[in-house]
C-alpha cells in the first residue's frame, strides 16, 4: 500500500493494473479446461467455500468439485447451533449446484480465530493452542453427532436420487492417531445409524505432529490436505493473524517445505492422495512448488482457480520435480522464494 503516491508511482499503478486485467482476462478464457501439465500430470483445481451461496462460484470459476467447506461458517452465522434438518439443507443446497463432483466436508473447526457467539467456550489466554477443531468436536460430541448425521443423511439423499455421492468427509486439528481413533469411529458408528453409504474419511494435516506420524495415519485414512495456514503457524510459532509477524510466518519456509514433502513420501507409500487447502495453494509459483513435491489437489478461492490452472497447464511436471528437490536443499525462505520467483525453466 502506498499512502498519497506520487504521480511517477499512480502511473506505475494504473499500467500494472492494466495488464493484471489482460493476464486474468486471458485466464479466465481457459479456466473450464482441465489443468494438465505440458507432459499430461493432471491435478485437481477445486475451491475452498463456506456457504451455500459459494457453490455456484466453484463451478462458474472453472473450479472441479470442494476441497474444502468450511462448515464452522454455517454455525457462526446463526445464533444457535443449526438442527440436523438446517444443516442438511445447507448441504443439499451445495450438492445441487456440484452433482456428483467430490465436496470435502470439514467437520467444524470452531475455536482460535473462529469463535461461535452462542457456544461459551471458556476464556483461554491461548485460543489457538486451545479448545479448536476436532478438540472441541469432541467436547461437544452430541453436536459432532449430529452434523456427522447431517452429512450422512446427505449422502443417502444424493445416493437415493442420483445413484452417487461426491461426498468426502474431513476432520481438522488432528494431531494424534488416536484423535482419528475417535473421529473415525464416531462417524462410523453415525453411518450405520443413518445407514448411509461409507464416504470417503481424510485428514486435514495443519498440526506439526501430524506430519511427525503421516506414516502411521496415512495406513488408516483415505486422503490427506495439508491445511499451509495453520501448519505454518503452529510450526513457525507465529500467530497466522499477528500484525507484525505473520508476514514471516511463510509457507516457504524450508521447514514447511520439507514437511509437505514428508507427508506426500508418507501418504504415496499407503496409496492415499494429499491435496492442499490453506493459501499456499492460491499462490501459482507456490503451486508449482507443490505440484513438484507430489501434491494432487489444489484447493483455492473461486477467484483463484483460473491463474492456479493456468500456472500448471504451462508448465512441465518432470521439470517441477527437479526443481522441488532443489527446493528441498535450500536453507531459508528467501532462498526458495528466490527460485520459485520465476518459471521460465519450468515450459
Ligand atoms: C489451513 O489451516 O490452512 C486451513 C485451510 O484451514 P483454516 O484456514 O480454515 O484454518
Ligand atoms: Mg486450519
Amino acid at each position: 500500500i502506498y499512502v498519497s503516491p506520487d504521480e511517477a508511482t499512480q502511473k506505475n499503478g494504473v499500467q500494472w493494473i492494466e495488464k493484471w486485467k489482460q493476464i486474468r482476462k486471458a485466464e479466465n478464457e481457459q479456466k473450464h479446461k482441465a489443468a494438465e501439465t505440458l507432459d499430461g500430470r493432471h491435478i485437481d483445481v477445486v475451491c475452498n467455500i463456506a456457504k451455500p451461496e459459494d457453490a455456484k462460484l466453484v463451478l462458474e470459476n472453472g473450479g472441479e468439485g470442494v476441497g474444502l467447506l468450511r462448515t464452522e461458517f454455517l454455525f457462526e452465522s446463526s445464533t444457535a447451533e443449526p438442527t440436523v434438518e438446517a444443516q442438511c439443507e445447507s448441504l443439499k443446497a451445495i450438492v445441487e449446484e456440484l452433482g456428483s463432483r467430490q465436496l470435502i466436508v470439514r467437520t467444524a473447526d470452531i475455536g482460535g480465530d473462529k469463535p461461535v457467539s452462542w457456544l461459551h467456550i471458556p476464556h483461554e489466554n491461548n485460543p489457538f493452542l486451545g479448545m479448536r477443531g476436532i478438540r472441541l468436536s469432541f467436547k461437544y460430541e452430541a453436536m459432532f453427532r449430529r452434523q456427522l448425521e447431517a452429512i450422512y443423511r446427505t449422502a443417502l439423499w444424493q445416493t437415493e436420487t442420483t445413484g452417487s455421492t461426491g461426498l468426502h468427509i474431513m476432520f481438522p486439528m488432528i494431531g494424534r492417531i488416536s484423535e482419528w481413533n475417535k473421529a473415525r469411529d464416531i462417524a462410523e458408528s453415525v453411518r450405520l445409524q443413518v445407514d448411509a453409504p461409507q464416504l470417503p474419511l481424510g485428514i486435514m494435516i495443519e498440526v506439526p505432529s501430524a506430519v511427525m506420524v503421516a506414516e502411521d495415519l496415512a495406513k488408516e485414512v483415505d486422503f490427506f490436505s495439508i491445511g499451509s495456514n495453520d501448519l505454518t503457524q503452529y510450526t513457525m510459532a507465529i500467530d497466522r493473524l499477528h500484525p507484525d509477524l505473520c508476514n514471516e510466518a511463510d509457507s516457504y519456509h524450508p521447514a514447511l517445505v520439507r514437511m509437505i514433502e514428508m507427508t506426500v513420501k508418507a501418504a504415496r507409500s499407503h496409496g492415499k492422495w494429499v491435496g492442499v487447502c490453506g493459501n499456499a495453494a492460491a499462490n501459482p509459483n507456490m503451486a508449482t512448488l507443490l505440484v513438484g513435491l507430489g501434491v494432487t489437489e489444489l484447493s483455492v478461492s473461486p477467484a483463484d482457480a483460473a491463474s492456479v490452472k493456468n500456472m500448471i497447464r504451462a508448465v512441465n511436471y518432470l521439470k517441477l520435480k527437479e526443481k522441488a528437490i532443489k527446493a528441498l536443499q535450500l536453507e531459508s525462505s528467501e532462498a526458495v522464494m528466490e527460485l520459485y520467483k520465476n518459471n521460465d525453466d519450468l515450459f
